[in-house]
């Protein structure tokens, strides 16, 4: 089948499946615990989609170019089963990953390993048990938990092992520093990722992001770091290499600061069965309606490459345009939903 193009000329390539909408962390950026609370309506476990539904969209999706999943949410891990999942998509010729906040994960390390899963991403955003605590309501001895969870996926070679951490001003600045210093010694990237105005909730101000330009300049004041090239084009970080013999490196993810909308080959399939062509999306393409219906004369295969030929989203370059007449002002999806 021919490469699959959007209406910017941007080919498709990665997508990032969410299999649940829940969390077991409310991260102050992502789901605060006053807007996530016990009176939200979380998806009611009929509309998720089952493993089989999201096997048969990911086969539907190879001839148009996927080279790349990754498992999301909400918190990946709360979905039972996981690795029933993780082991059919493992028949696939695909790069499989996982994003986790990895408080579950060291109980499941072998097992996803087993089950095929190649890589995994960590969040973590602090290693001050009580600014841990402030920034996703979990107690700081939970850090203890995740630091055994990024050691375990090391030492079962589901390497790249990546750490990602949102640093906002005025609240975990000074785990830039300390971070890098507990992860030094690690063959694992560690990521500085702009607050981004995802979802509707999370009181997004602009005084709050901390440019990667400014924490590059910081980290480059006190260790000798070099840019290495990035692999393929729409990686969205770039990563830099310390002066460390264990391969460690560290990584940017500028979203605010410097769109990268023009290499964008990303698809968000949320636990829901929608797709979503930018995380910034108003809406989605419902496609249970051809999953869930034997009488549907469309494929998935040909629903998506309508969707994503129609695709024009560049919203992090329009941001920076506030005065354009775009989607900026409406309600947009949550980041908990959609999958970061
Ligand atoms: N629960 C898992 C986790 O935290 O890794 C997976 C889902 S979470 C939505 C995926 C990533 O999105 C996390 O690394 C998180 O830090 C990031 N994220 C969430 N809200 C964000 C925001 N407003 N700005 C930047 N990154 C955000
Ligand atoms: Fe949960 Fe991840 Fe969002 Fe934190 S960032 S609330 S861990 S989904
Ligand atoms: Fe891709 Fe949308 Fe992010 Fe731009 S704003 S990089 S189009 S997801």
């Amino acid at each position: 089948m021919a490469a699959l193009f959007d209406r910017r000329g941007r080919s498709f390539r990665d997508l990032r499946i969410s299999v649940t909408d829940r969390c077991n962390m409310r991260c102050d950026y992502c789901m605060p615990a006053d807007v996530f609370d016990s009176n939200h309506d979380f998806l009611p476990r009929s509309d998720l989609l089952t493993f089989e539904e999201i096997n048969e969209v990911v086969t539907s999706l190879i001839p148009h170019g996927l080279k790349k999943i990754r498992i999301t949410g909400g918190e990946p891990l709360l979905r039972r089963d996981l690795d029933v999942l993780i082991r059919m998509l493992a028949k696939h010729p695909l790069d499989l990953a996982l994003t986790t906040n990895g408080l579950l994960f060291p109980s499941r390390a072998v097992t996803l390993a087993d089950a095929g899963l190649n890589r995994v991403t960590f969040s973590l955003d602090s290693l001050d048990p009580e600014i841990f605590e402030k920034i996703t309501g979990k107690s700081g001895d939970s850090i203890h938990r995740i630091i055994d969870g990024i050691e375990m996926a090391v030492t079962l070679g589901l390497s790249p092992v990546r750490i990602n951490s949102v640093i906002r001003r005025g609240v975990n600045e000074e785990d830039i520093e300390r971070l890098i210093e507990r992860f030094r010694h690690l063959p694992v990237a560690l990521r500085f990722i702009e607050f981004m105005d995802v979802g509707n909730h999370n009181r997004w101000d602009l005084a709050s992001v901390v440019p990667s330009e400014e924490i590059r300049r910081l980290v480059k004041d006190r260790w000798d770091i070099q840019q290495i090239p990035s692999l393929h084009t729409g990686q969205v970080a770039k990563h830099w290499s310390l002066d460390s013999d264990t391969g460690f490196e560290v990584g940017f993810i500028s979203s605010v600061t410097e769109p990268f909308c023009g290499d964008c080959n990303r698809a968000r399939l949320s636990a829901d069965g929608h797709i979503y062509t930018c995380l910034f999306a108003t809406s989605g393409h419902d496609l249970r309606p051809v999953l869930r219906n034997p009488d549907c004369l469309e494929t998935i295969t040909e629903r998506f490459q309508k969707i994503w030929s129609d695709r024009e989203d560049r919203y992090s370059e329009l941001r920076a345009q506030p005065r354009s007449s775009t989607t900026i002002h409406l309600p947009r999806v949550e980041m908990s939903y959609i999958g970061g």
